[in-house]
């Protein structure tokens, strides 16, 4: 699906004309311009031709957790992953990936370890929360929360995700505070969404409480140290007045020891930050902490006045949970 490509062919078209184009795809819900009934004949066939709707994916669902993972192809052969994860109420978040790959290479995430093949253009974005759409309006659901914490940076390609946003916010009707933006700390990303009036929601990948091992296990701390972080953090706080979530993954003997949550309570005993403990989906390089250790570190960020809340994560037999996309499947 290619927007530009449609709105070339309604060129000059009464404005209806856009807005029931844009039914068909948003509301419809349809992966073929045939299916729409207030178009003519003509224009269908022109539209499949300029913008097809298919998107070409194939799907794995998870046996346990009902996780759901797609494979799309894209126009140039090149390949990306979405993941679908149930909540127990009903709602259902999708994954979206932002690039093919990603160049920041943290060492413990599997999509790092692809580089960049290339920034994803907003309608693959866009498709990928469509394709879920659909596949899920068969069962008479919806998409209700989009988080931009799949394949890549989002903020490596802020025009194309903000782009998108807009679209699932607007189109496909879901509500900024639905949708959340996570990035591993692009300073000038933070600082352009603190400016944009969505009151969609920031998550930092933070991993680490002190540079060394941020360093160590992300090597876009050299750069965008923990501290400079941080500064941009609180600017947005001021400007936009909403949370911060720190997302921080429990790596077994890495990050996960009593002296690592005191050092992390130091940095984010504030007001409007939040911790994310997350649980350790293993690649080749590291294994997850124990429950005990993470039970450990959580009481202790809890007596130093922290907010914390817990991910366990779904869909590892399909390695659809985070940091796991890219592992198997893709070929690069
Ligand atoms: N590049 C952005 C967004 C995509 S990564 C970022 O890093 O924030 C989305 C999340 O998955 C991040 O919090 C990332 O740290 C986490 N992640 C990476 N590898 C993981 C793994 N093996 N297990 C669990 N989470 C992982
Ligand atoms: Fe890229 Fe995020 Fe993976 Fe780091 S964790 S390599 S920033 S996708």
């Amino acid at each position: 699906m290619n927007l530009d490509n449609l709105y070339k062919v309604l060129e000059g078209q009464p404005k209806y004309r856009t807005q029931q184009a844009q039914d068909v795809i948003f509301k419809k819900l349809a992966s073929d311009w045939s299916e729409a009934t207030n178009l003519s004949k003509e224009l269908k066939e022109k539209l499949n031709k300029e913008c097809p709707l298919e998107i070409k994916g194939e799907i794995f669902t998870s046996q346990n957790s009902e996780t759901s993972k797609v494979l799309i192809t894209l126009i140039d052969g090149l390949q990306i992953e979405s993941v679908l994860l149930p909540h127990k109420d009903g709602r259902f978040t999708v994954c979206v990936s932002t690039q093919v790959g990603c160049p920041l290479a943290c060492k413990f995430c599997a999509t790092g370890k692809m580089g960049l093949k290339r920034n994803l253009d907003y309608n693959e974005m866009i498709e990928q929360v469509l394709f879920f759409s659909r596949y899920l309006a068969k069962e008479n659901k919806k998409v209700s929360n989009v988080v931009y914490m799949g394949m890549g940076e989002p903020f490596l390609n802020y025009d194309n995700v903000m782009k998108s946003i807009k679209y699932i916010n607007e189109y496909l009707q879901i509500g900024a505070r639905r949708i959340s933006v996570s990035t591993s700390g692009i300073l000038e990303g933070i600082k352009k969404l603190s400016d944009e009036k969505m009151q969609i929601n920031l998550a930092i990948s933070l991993h680490a409480p002190n540079d060394k091992l941020r360093s160590e296990l992300m090597p876009i701390n050299k750069g965008f140290n923990i501290a400079k972080v941080l500064a941009e953090v609180d600017n947005y706080i001021i400007k936009t007045g909403r949370r911060v979530m720190f997302e921080y993954l429990m790596i077994r003997g890495v990050n996960d020891q009593p002296k690592h949550a005191l050092e992390l309570a130091d940095l984010m005993r504030k007001h409007l930050y939040m911790v994310n403990l997350i649980s350790y989906n293993p690649t080749d390089v590291f294994k997850a902490s124990s429950s005990k250790d993470i039970k450990k570190f959580r009481e202790i960020l809890e007596q130093e006045g922290v907010a914390v809340t817990q991910r366990y994560s779904f869909g590892q037999d399909i390695e659809a949970a985070c940091g796991q996309l890219a592992n198997k499947n893709i070929k690069v």
